[in-house]
């Protein structure tokens, strides 16, 4: 479509809905460059690999697992790398989180609340404060960057629907908070309106709980298979 409605109009695809991102583990996955990872994958519709790092002792380290991210709207359940036929677990992000006011939902560039304290009063003129900490999102004796927090958690469940269904936050958070005029705080504060919602996100990805690494198949004997850029690697 050129014109609509008599006016000139350029179609692009959805920068989000058009596409959707994995995570495949593998040991041996350390031993490939993402470009690589990437470029092999890319008749699978594999758009962009990336490294997953994680923290050691304050320091950054490679993991086995790489976020791949998928051309397409649904995400295949298995992937062949070489001779492996590799589990696809769905990417859940973190939820969006303000570093200027501490509460969920936004980031601070689109804030318009007053800055805070981890320790909930208005940000000191000095850093390095050394008050106990009471988190601003559920008055818990916790950093609001917590992940014993109450609402860490029920934004994360939020998130993890929003993703699986790919719906919109504000209709993810009313499976989460069905109650209008709760807060989050109240809701997380009564196990009974949130014991039953873990059971129904692990429904919905049964994979997340699986361990990556025993999750590998092995594709050496199959007739069909097609040697890629790095097999010699493995
Ligand atoms: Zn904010
Ligand atoms: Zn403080
Ligand atoms: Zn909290």
């Amino acid at each position: 479509m050129q014109t609509f409605g008599g006016q000139p109009i350029t179609v692009v695809p959805h920068e989000r809905l058009n596409y959707t991102k994995g995570i495949i583990s593998h040991r041996d996955l350390l031993n490939c460059s993402v470009d690589e990872i990437a470029e092999a994958l890319s008749e699978d519709g594999v758009a962009e690999a990336k490294r997953m790092i994680t923290k050691r002792n304050g320091v950054s380290v490679n993991t086995a697992s790489v976020l791949l991210t998928f051309n397409r709207i649904k995400l295949p359940g298995r992937i062949k790398v070489s001779f492996y036929s590799l589990e696809v677990r769905p990417y859940i992000s973190a939820p969006l989180r303000c570093y200027r006011c501490q509460s969920f939902g936004h980031i601070s560039a689109n804030c318009k609340r007053n800055p805070i304290c981890n320790c909930d009063k208005a940000v000191h003129e000095n850093s390095g404060c050394e008050q106990p900490f009471v988190c601003v999102n559920c008055d818990g004796n916790h950093s609001s960057l917590s992940p014993k927090c109450p609402v860490c958690r029920l934004e994360k469940e939020i998130k993890t629907i929003q993703t699986l269904q790919k719906i919109p936050y504000a209709e993810a958070r009313k499976q989460v908070v069905p109650k209008e005029g709760l807060s989050y705080s109240q809701v997380a504060a009564k196990p009974s309106q949130t014991s039953n919602i873990v059971p129904a996100v692990q429904a919905l990805v049964p994979q997340i709980t699986v361990s990556s690494t025993t999750s590998v198949l092995c594709a050496k004997n199959d007739p069909k298979s097609k040697p890629t850029q790095y097999q010699s690697r493995y």
